[in-house]
C-alpha cells in the first residue's frame, strides 16, 4: 500500500493550493478529485479577485483588507492569468447611497489596500454615459469608478497544481472518487475509484484533509468522519452574454430592487454577468442555472440597460455554482449576509475540514491549515515559499497573445497539463466558453481530429 504524510481529498482551488504549499514545504502528499481539477465551484466563480466592494456595509474591513492584499499579491505574480479592471458603480436618484457615501466608501477600499488599488474617482452623469454608453439615462446622477481584478478561477487552481507537482512527492489523481476513509492508529487509510475506468485503490496517509467545499457535509458523514453540518449553501449563476450586447468601457455594477449586486463584467470576448444568491435544491454536481434566474439576471440588466434590446438571444451560454459558506451560529441566515470567513475543523486527531472563505483569499486560509499540519510531521513550517511565482505555466495564457493552436500543440497540453477528457481541455485548458460551436471546431482545428487524440 503507498504511504503519505497527507492525502487531500477535493482538488479545487483550496485543495490545489493547499498542495502547493505542502509540496514547497517538503511533505509527500497526495491530491484526489472526483472529476476534472476546478471543475466545481472553483471554476464558477464570477472570476474576480477583489476584496468585496459590498462586505463594507458589514463593516468586515478584516475579510476586506486581507482580500486586497491577496488581489494585490496575485495580481503581480500571474500577470497571464489576472488582470487589473475599472469597475462603474452608477448612482441614481432612487439609490440607496448618497454621492458623498459612495465616495466615502470607495475612499475606504483604497485605503484598506494600502493605496494599492488604482485610485477611485467619481463621475458625473455625462462622463458616466459617455463611459457606459448603454446605461439609462433617467435618474442617473453619475457614477463611483474602483478598481478590481479578473482572473481566470480554473487555471490559476490548475497553475497551484503544476507547481505543486514540480516537487519530489506530490501525486494527483482527477476521476477518482474517495468511496472510504479508515482510521487506524497513526492515520488514514483512504479508500477511492476510478470514476473512468474499473481501477481502485487504497493508499495510506498520517493526515487526511477535506477541502470538498459544497460537497463536504453530504460527503463527509459516508465517510465516517464524525460530523454535523457546518455549511450554509447558496447557489450562484452567471450568464455569458455576446460581446457588444452591453455598451460600456469596463465593468458596471448594479444594485439590484432586493438589495443584491450584479457584476457586469466584459472579459474573453464576451461579458460575464452574475450572480444569484439562492438556497439549494438540486443535485450541486450538476447544478445548472433554472429559467426563472436567467429572467432575474435579465430584469436586472433590463432595468438598467433599457435600450440594448437584451433577451435570452444575447446569452451564449451560462453557468451555476455553490459558495461553501461556513454557518455561524446567532448571526444573520440571509445568504448575501452570510460571512465569506472561512473555518477549519480537526474532527479527529488525523484529519482537517476546511470550508469557506473566498477564492481570492485561498492562499491565507490554505497557509493556515499547512502551518499546522507541517510541524506534526516534524518540519520547520516555511510560510514565505508561497509567495514565489508559479513555475509552471499553462501553454495557452487566458489573457494576452496566444500562440497558434495546432494539434502538436493540443497534444504538448495533453501530456504536460493533466487533461483527461474533451471537456476539461476546451474549459479549463484553452479557457473557451461553453459554446455549441466547439463541437465542430476548436480554435481552427476540426473538432474531430482533436478528439481522436483522447481515444485511447
Ligand atoms: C456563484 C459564485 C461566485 C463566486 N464568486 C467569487 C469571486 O468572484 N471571488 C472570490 O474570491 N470568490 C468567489 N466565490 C467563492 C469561491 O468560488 C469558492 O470559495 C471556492 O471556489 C471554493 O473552492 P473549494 O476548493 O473549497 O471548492 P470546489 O472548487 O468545489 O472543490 C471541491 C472539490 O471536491 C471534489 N470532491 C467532492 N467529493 C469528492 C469525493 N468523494 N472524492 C474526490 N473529490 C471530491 C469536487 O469534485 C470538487 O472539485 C464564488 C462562489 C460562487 C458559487
Amino acid at each position: 500500500m503507498k504511504q503519505y504524510d497527507v492525502v487531500i481529498i477535493g482538488g479545487g482551488i483550496n485543495g490545489c493550493g493547499l498542495l502547493r504549499d505542502l509540496a514547497l514545504n517538503g511533505v509527500a502528499a497526495l491530491l484526489i478529485d472526483k472529476g476534472d481539477f476546478s471543475s466545481q465551484t472553483s471554476q464558477s466563480s464570477s472570476k474576480m479577485l477583489h476584496g468585496g466592494i459590498r462586505y463594507l456595509e458589514n463593516f468586515d474591513f478584516g475579510l476586506i483588507k486581507e482580500a486586497l492584499e491577496e488581489k494585490n499579491l496575485w495580481l503581480k505574480l500571474t500577470p497571464h492569468l489576472c488582470y487589473e479592471r475599472e469597475f462603474y458603480l452608477p448612482l441614481y436618484t432612487y439609490s440607496k447611497y448618497t454621492t458623498w457615501m459612495l465616495q466615502a466608501g470607495l475612499f475606504i477600499y483604497d485605503f484598506l489596500s494600502h493605496f494599492q488599488n488604482k485610485p477611485h474617482a467619481m463621475l458625473n452623469a455625462e462622463e458616466t454615459i459617455k463611459t457606459v454608453p448603454s446605461i439609462d439615462p433617467k435618474g442617473l446622477k453619475g457614477a463611483g469608478k474602483y478598481f478590481d481584478g479578473i482572473v481566470d478561477d480554473a487555471k490559476l487552481t490548475l497553475e497551484c497544481l503544476y507547481d505543486a507537482l514540480l516537487e519530489p512527492g506530490i501525486e494527483a489523481l482527477s476521476y477518482h472518487e474517495v468511496t472510504s476513509t479508515h482510521k487506524v492508529e497513526d492515520g488514514y487509510e483512504v479508500s477511492f475509484q476510478s470514476t473512468l475506468k474499473l481501477h481502485k485503490e487504497t493508499v495510506k496517509a498520517k493526515y487526511v484533509v477535506f477541502t470538498t467545499g459544497p460537497f463536504t457535509d453530504q460527503l463527509l458523514p459516508k465517510l465516517g468522519i464524525p460530523w454535523h453540518p457546518q455549511l450554509v449553501l447558496s447557489k450562484g449563476i452567471h450568464l455569458w452574454l455576446k460581446e457588444g450586447s452591453i455598451k460600456a468601457k469596463g465593468s458596471v455594477v448594479l444594485t439590484t430592487k432586493d438589495n443584491r449586486v450584479v457584476f457586469v463584467i466584459p472579459q474573453r470576448g464576451a461579458i460575464l454577468v452574475g450572480t444569484t444568491e439562492t438556497p439549494v435544491d438540486q443535485d450541486i454536481f450538476n447544478i445548472k442555472a433554472t429559467h426563472n434566474e436567467v429572467k432575474y439576471l435579465l430584469n436586472v440588466l433590463q432595468q438598467y440597460f433599457p435600450n440594448a434590446n437584451l433577451t435570452e438571444a444575447s446569452i451564449i451560454s451560462t453557468f451555476a455554482g455553490v459558495r461553501p459558506l461556513a454557518k455561524e451560529e446567532g448571526h444573520s441566515h440571509s445568504l448575501g449576509k452570510v460571512s465569506r470567513h472561512h473555518k477549519i475543523y480537526r474532527p479527529t486527531s488525523h484529519s482537517y475540514v476546511m470550508i469557506g472563505g473566498k477564492y481570492t483569499t485561498f492562499r491565507k486560509m490554505t497557509q493556515e491549515l499547512a502551518q499546522e499540519i507541517v510541524p506534526r510531521l516534524g518540519r520547520r513550517y516555511k510560510p514565505n515559499l508561497t509567495l514565489n511565482p508559479l513555475r509552471q505555466h499553462s501553454l495557452i495564457p487566458t489573457f494576452g497573445p496566444k500562440p497558434e493552436l495546432t494539434l502538436d500543440l493540443v497534444k504538448k497540453i495533453i501530456e504536460t497539463e493533466k487533461v483527461t477528457t474533451f471537456e476539461d481541455l476546451i474549459q479549463r485548458r484553452l479557457s473557451l466558453l461553453e459554446n455549441p460551436q466547439h463541437l465542430k471546431s476548436v480554435m481552427g482545428i476540426p473538432a474531430e481530429d482533436v478528439k481522436r487524440l483522447f481515444n485511447h
